[in-house]
């Protein structure tokens, strides 16, 4: 299995240089040859040999890099690499899966991919070009078997993701739950196990509207927009950070304790008509956890069922069946008319969740269980707050 470890970069002001140069290189080689790839295609449409492929442009790289002598002082296998990664873009357009490959642009996504040749020499990793090492610090060790790195670039640090083999089996979990995605909890689970939204975030977004409006103020051009430009990207990427580590926290805990999980399907095009339901998923990052949670699941040879997101999960009485039409968006308790029961809005959705999907792939429905305690305390040991219904 291949797992992905990411690591923050700490290079010096000359291997800063170095990345910088590589982060530059091999987007040129891939603009490059995508303008000869374009122009060849022009010109052979009718021919036999209609497209040039990635050993075409290799070879034509070795000559280019005769004139332009520059590109010596970068790793060849990433700027080879870039050549793959346009070939892949072509096939996949060929195949009809993508678009027709775009110029890379200085805004885009900033990486370049490291396929060989590299160590960890404790605190820093040797890549090629790089042998004195760059500096990295992350709690976990960089393991041996690695498959590639990946060299990326958010606004002014550096990461390197590593890819590695391992042959590690961690056990399924034993549980099943449901679980309810929504804008007040940000996770409600079948057994009761609640998640609240990361309060630190609105408290940085708050942050982030001020600071945007001082920049709104800054006259266009002058060094101190530039500056504040700066500002705002810091506070973005802090906002990132600390998202994708609350989603790691939460998503690794379900992982390990449920072997198998249901959740709604996030569907783009029913959701994005309507605007606050798709700008709570964006804010909250529903589709990284999402992401996340159905890739550690699939380590531990768990399970992550999918339902529609119109079935009735809300409407539905959790013990009954029947459907509460009248149910509004401020009830936060609902309330059978049928056969009396009294439950968390939030919790009663999660079980309906947990049934569906459970009907959806044949098992049978669970008795109630009550949260387990492990995961409700694992959270809270990482700083999340956590309630159970
Ligand atoms: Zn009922």
């Amino acid at each position: 299995m291949i797992k992905t470890l990411k690591v923050r970069l700490y290079p010096n002001n000359q291997q800063k240089i170095l990345l910088e140069k590589h982060l530059g290189s091999c987007r040129f080689v891939y603009n490059h040859f995508l303008d000869i790839r374009n122009k060849y295609y022009a010109e052979h449409k009718s021919d036999k040999k209609k497209g040039l492929n990635a050993f075409d442009t290799m070879k034509m790289l070795t000559q280019l890099k005769k004139k332009t002598t520059w590109l010596n002082e970068i790793n060849s296998q990433s700027l080879q690499h870039s050549l793959v990664e346009l070939d892949k873009a072509f096939k996949s357009f060929f195949r009809k899966n993508t678009d027709y490959p775009n110029f890379r642009s200085k805004k885009g996504n900033q990486y370049f991919i490291v396929p060989s040749g590299f160590k960890d020499k404790g605190s820093k990793l040797v890549i090629p070009k790089f042998m004195e090492g760059i500096e990295y610090r992350d709690e976990s060790v960089i393991p041996d078997k690695i498959k590639q790195i990946v060299v990326t670039k958010d606004v002014d640090r550096y990461y390197a993701s590593v890819q590695f083999e391992t042959k590690e089996n961690p056990e399924r979990g034993k549980g099943t739950i449901g679980i309810d995605m929504g804008v007040k909890a940000f996770i409600t689970a079948s057994d009761g196990l609640q998640v609240e939204p990361l309060n630190a975030l609105r408290k940085k977004e708050k942050s982030l509207k001020r600071q945007q409006k001082k920049l709104s103020r800054k006259t266009k051009g002058s060094e101190n927009r530039m500056k504040q430009v700066v500002r705002v990207k810091r506070i973005y990427q802090h906002i990132r950070d600390m998202r994708t580590d609350f989603n790691h926290k939460v998503s690794t805990a379900i992982a390990k304790h449920y072997g198998t999980v249901v959740i709604e399907d996030l569907n783009v095009q029913g959701m994005q008509r309507n605007y606050h339901i798709a700008k709570s998923i964006t804010d909250q990052g529903w589709y990284q956890f999402r992401t996340m949670l159905k890739y550690k699941l699939q380590w531990r040879n768990g399970e992550l069922i999918e339902i529609g997101r119109f079935d009735p999960s809300s409407k539905m009485c959790s013990r009954c069946g029947s459907i509460k039409h009248d149910l509004k968006l401020s009830d936060r308790t609902y309330h059978c008319n049928t056969c009396g029961l009294v439950i968390d809005r939030d919790l009663n959705a999660a079980i309906n969740i947990r049934n569906i999907g459970l009907i959806k792939v044949g098992k049978g429905i669970p008795e109630f269980t009550p949260v387990e305690s492990a995961t409700a305390a694992e959270l809270s040991k990482g700083g999340l707050r956590v309630a159970t219904l």
